[in-house]
């Protein structure tokens, strides 16, 4: 094991230092049985009963997400960051009263408002980057979660998370963080005060756009943990192990390419400010942006791989420069290394606050003026 006096990102690198006893290999194996040898005195000695609940080589991708995320409570995967979130929600009880915020991850909004609150959740849906929004709409002894996204898709809102973490707890409420787009590399919710982190680790912390997964980290263990633990055991929403092997494969470079993409998206959000064609960057780095002050006190090492652009000339310039693109791939999701553009509107659903003129954009690692020579090119074409 790598020795935890030395930084997170050293200990990332080495996914911890573990290594296989028997064969001293450098890369632990894939731990692929689903069932385990009882002990001659009927017990389980190695902790280990059966692959629904639990699994080494998840365990071993579990602990360097929760050492990255300094989570006390340790860290849970699932088979998608919906499976992660949702489990958070079924935790609840019906009846339960949920702030969640109105610019989120779309798909997660369509389950509350459509599953979630069919069983029985109260959900209000409120401008949490607005701490006094936030105020006004937790019910003390009510609501018993706060879910916020920061930055939130797709306008990149910022929701402080210490202050949010506060009015949680003074109603008697946990804070859950949606953190994908930030990663463990810019900010670490559970060290401002949130109880809950969640990830779809599809996105960068695996960043090779080829695994499907999900996580949650817990600030502490109690009974909501051991509830979510419950979900994930009865309901069968583990990721399999072939997956959390890609994933620590991932995470080893994470410090890396969230660097570099941050780095990335900053020199292009600049640059695409002064375009002729593009009436508004949306990034948290931007002094500009109503979220900046309090991602400058909240995100470190950057800002983000994700930006937006409003596309002068409407739905159709946008669509249009999304379909020029060469090196951008046009495709949907986030935070793998190759770059992706999508017109965002074209994919979500009812009561979305994203304009019809907005570009999404992950930033890669490909070389920086081969992006923006792409997206300059594609623009002026749409706008010829
Ligand atoms: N949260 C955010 C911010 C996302 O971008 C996504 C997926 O795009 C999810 C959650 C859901 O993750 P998954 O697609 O792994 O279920």
């Amino acid at each position: 094991m790598t020795d935890d006096s030395f930084s997170r990102r050293s200990r990332t690198v080495q996914a911890l230092g573990r290594i296989d006893e028997t064969t001293r290999a450098v890369v632990p194996p894939i731990h692929v049985a689903t069932t385990y040898i009882r002990d001659p005195d009927n017990a389980y000695s190695s902790g280990y009963v059966y692959g629904r609940p639990d699994n080494a080589t998840i365990r071993e991708a579990e602990d360097v997400l929760a050492m990255l995320e300094e989570a006390h409570g340790g860290a849970m995967l699932f088979g998608s960051g919906m499976a992660a979130a949702t489990a958070v929600f079924r935790a609840l009880d019906p009846g339960d009263h949920v702030v969640a915020p109105k610019v989120m991850y779309w798909a997660l909004r369509h389950w509350l408002a459509g599953e979630a609150t069919r069983w029985g959740l109260r959900i209000d849906f409120v401008a949490t980057e607005d701490p006094d929004a936030l105020r006004a709409a937790v019910i003390p002894g009510e609501t018993k979660l706060v879910w916020v996204e920061s930055p939130a898709n797709p306008l990149w809102s910022v929701t402080d998370i210490a202050q949010a973490a506060g009015i949680a707890h003074q109603a008697g409420a946990r804070l859950a963080v949606d953190s994908t787009c930030a990663s463990p590399v810019h900010t670490r919710p559970l060290t401002l005060g949130a109880d809950i982190v969640m990830h779809a680790a599809t996105k960068i912390l695996n960043g090779h756009s080829d695994v499907v997964a999900g996580a949650l980290a817990f600030a502490g263990q109690d009974v909501f943990t051991d509830r979510v633990a419950g979900i994930r055991k009865g309901e069968g929403a583990i990721l399999g192990p072939f997956e959390a092997y890609l994933l620590i494969r991932g995470m080893r470079t994470l410090h890396l390419r969230a660097e570099r993409q941050a780095a990335s998206a900053l020199a292009l959000a600049e640059r695409l400010q002064a375009h002729p064609d593009v009436a508004q960057v949306l990034y948290p780095g931007l002094p500009d942006h109503p979220g900046h002050a309090t991602a400058a006190r909240q995100m470190e090492h950057g800002f983000g791989f994700m930006l937006s652009i409003r596309v002068r000339g409407g739905a159709a310039a946008a669509i249009a420069t999304a379909a020029q693109m060469r090196l951008w791939k046009r495709a949907t999701s986030l935070g793998g290394v190759e770059s992706l553009i999508e017109h965002r509107a074209s994919i979500e659903g009812e009561g979305t606050p994203c304009p019809d003129d907005l570009l999404r954009l992950s930033t890669g690692i490909e070389d920086e003026s081969d992006l923006f020579t792409d997206l300059d090119r594609a623009l002026r074409a749409a706008h010829a």
